[in-house]
């Protein structure tokens, strides 16, 4: 069902050699470099200006459906996206730059950014005809599918490891969907995905190894945050990196405004993860060329506990292409930073997104970011659905 594909994408492309072909729903990977491929926009193509944009109302990611990879009939509406930008003025100056703020994917039906993932990957799960989808999540992701396949009359089928969180959990099963609990890690859920899909090929697999449309959806963030900056590029972007899909997402999303002339800059990215599993910090300072897998991941940052990073070389070339790098910082800095920007600026981060705050605290002490720079941090989640988690580290702190 190729109607299903967006008009102005001429090719599914590599993002590392440039090899391309015809359009596709599950486009598979590089025959000539194994990375995933991923739908391209023909900016000639794409018939629509930002002022046109602009006059939109600010209640869902497809206001952006000229740039998106599918058609909008496939559209499944749950108003995700179009989360605020919180400034943090008091945050700012305590860390010594010009501005601070935090994109606040907490906002999202499921409480965090996997929703826009979803959204555009259920939708080409929905076009292609299947009935099925599945995946491995540490818990965030099937949540999110869970809800978007409920909404798109899908049956979702969601492996998580022992130690996804209740909430993500109890939801899965809540919007219907079949939940495997799988014992192990998220190696062991993804192993477990991975069987079940040899048993069921008519299943459509939306783990983010298989399909590049979670990039797609994901890549809305950067065009949210230039477009609520007034189609300016902040000088740093600070993301909590598990898999870094989107990362991946937000930096093709940068390159495609700046070619079409939307935004003149492109920010540097900057990877925040946790000590406990750190695999693309080890890889840039090691200045290596691949990423590899953190063994013994153990974090309390669950949506980044992702000790085998997919598309790692993708991920160290946005970084390092940028002009940005990586940072780990341990949980009780993380945690605490979700503390701090909790109390002081009211805003609730998952500890995941906490990484990004305390990351960034930890790239003023290096003396990579500074006075000058206009600085904007992926609150990827809410922290309503970790409240004992933060709670427990007020009691570690005698409150
Ligand atoms: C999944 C997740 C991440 C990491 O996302 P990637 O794009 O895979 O790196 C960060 N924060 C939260 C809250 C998540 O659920
Ligand atoms: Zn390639």
């Amino acid at each position: 069902m190729t109607e299903a594909i967006a008009d102005a994408v001429d090719a599914v492309a590599c993002p590392l050699c440039g090899h391309a072909e015809a359009p596709s729903l599950e486009p598979g990977r590089c025959p000539d470099c194994d990375a995933l491929l991923e739908p391209r926009l023909d900016q000639d193509a794409i018939a629509v200006d930002r002022e046109t944009v602009e006059t939109r109302p600010f209640d869902d990611l497809w206001r952006y459906a000229e740039l998106l990879p599918l058609a909008p009939e496939t559209a499944v509406g749950l108003g995700s996206g179009a989360t605020p930008l919180v400034e943090c003025p008091t945050l700012a100056d305590r860390f010594g730059v010009a501005s601070l703020a935090v994109k606040h994917e907490g906002t999202n039906p499921t409480g965090t950014f996997k929703d826009r993932g979803q959204a555009l990957a259920i939708a080409a799960a929905g076009a292609a005809g299947t009935e099925h989808v599945a995946l491995a999540s540490a818990g965030n992701a099937g949540h999110a599918a869970a809800a978007y396949a409920a909404r798109a009359g899908l049956q979702a089928h969601v492996f998580l490891p022992a130690r996804a969180g209740f909430v993500q959990k109890a939801m899965v099963n809540v919007h219907g969907a079949d939940l495997t609990v799988v014992e192990g890690r998220l190696t062991e859920a993804g192993a477990a995905h991975a069987g079940a899909m040899d048993e069921h090929p008519d299943w459509f697999s939306i783990s983010t190894p298989d399909t590049p449309y979670r990039r797609e959806g994901k890549k809305t963030m950067y065009y949210e945050v230039a477009e609520q900056r007034g189609w300016r590029a902040p000088d740093a972007v600070v993301y909590p990196t598990g898999g870094g899909v989107g990362l991946l997402g937000m930096a093709k999303g940068a390159r495609e405004l700046a070619s079409l002339g939307w935004v003149d800059d492109e920010p540097a990215f900057f990877a925040a993860q946790s000590t406990g599993c750190a695999p693309v910090v080890a890889a840039m300072d090691a200045g290596a060329a691949t990423v590899e897998a953190a063994t013994d991941p153990d974090t309390i940052c669950g949506g980044i506990e992702v000790p085998s990073v997919g598309a790692g070389r993708e991920v160290l070339r946005v970084l390092r292409e940028s002009g940005g790098s990586a940072v780990a910082t341990d949980d009780d800095a993380i945690l605490d930073a979700a503390l701090t920007v909790a109390e002081t600026e009211g805003v609730a981060l998952a500890p995941e997104a906490a990484a990004t705050i305390s990351g960034l605290e930890a790239l003023v002490d290096r003396g990579e970011l500074g006075a000058d720079d206009e600085v904007v941090v992926l609150g990827t989640g809410t922290g309503l659905k970790h409240a004992d988690v933060l709670r427990s580290q007020l009691m570690s702190q005698g409150i």
